[in-house]
């Protein structure tokens, strides 16, 4: 039999839409639509401040917000808006915004043997960052990952080089290629 159609009103109230009028559940079946509040709100990767997620900027501490940000976007890959330019000869760290790296031997200048200690340096062109958690690879030529050591960076302060060491005793043979991607970091505190 044909249930005549229902008539419930609803309003919003602090992003809660409220119903009235509902009838009795058990006489008919109801389907719940999912509700998407005209704005909705996320936090503040830095600061925690509740921030719209259509928001460009943090109003509280000016952090960059990509549209449509969320609670995702870690320290250390969001790009900074007046980032500094990106250094020469340095390749930039997977998973990370504004972080680059390069390699040296660890007693400076170019590598010779290839299983020395090896330096890695980087540099951060955006925000301030700390605790920063970096993992160096090594492969051989034929894509074989030889070693894998994480590396911690207590302050990675902009334009403020850091080096890093992997120790030769993890260097089983000459990598022929190094990467290096972050982890995780944490916002350095806000001035
Ligand atoms: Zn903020």
């Amino acid at each position: 039999m044909m249930r005549p159609p229902l008539r419930v009103r609803s309003t919003v109230i602090n992003n809660i839409r409220l119903y009235t009028g509902l009838p009795p559940a058990e006489r008919y079946n109801i389907v719940i639509v999912p509700f998407t509040p005209e704005t909705s709100l996320s936090h503040c990767p830095r600061c925690g401040k509740a921030v719209k997620t259509e928001a460009r900027f943090c109003a509280m501490c000016g952090l960059s917000l990509a549209p449509g940000h969320n609670n995702t976007h870690a320290p250390g890959t969001i790009p900074h808006p007046n980032a500094s330019p990106t250094p020469e000869d340095h390749a930039p760290v997977t998973e990370a915004a504004n972080l680059f790296y390069r390699t040296e031997s660890a007693w400076g200048g170019k590598r010779l043997l290839g299983t020395e200690n090896i330096g890695v340096v980087l540099i951060n062109t955006g925000y301030p960052l700390r605790n920063v958690i970096f993992r160096v690879q090594g492969f051989d030529d034929k894509g074989n990952e030889l070693f894998s050591v994480n590396h911690e960076v207590k302050h990675l302060e902009q334009d403020r080089p850091a080096t890093v060491e992997v120790a030769s005793y993890d260097i089983p043979s000459a990598p022929a290629d190094i990467r290096v991607s972050l982890m995780s970091a944490e916002f350095a505190s806000i001035d």
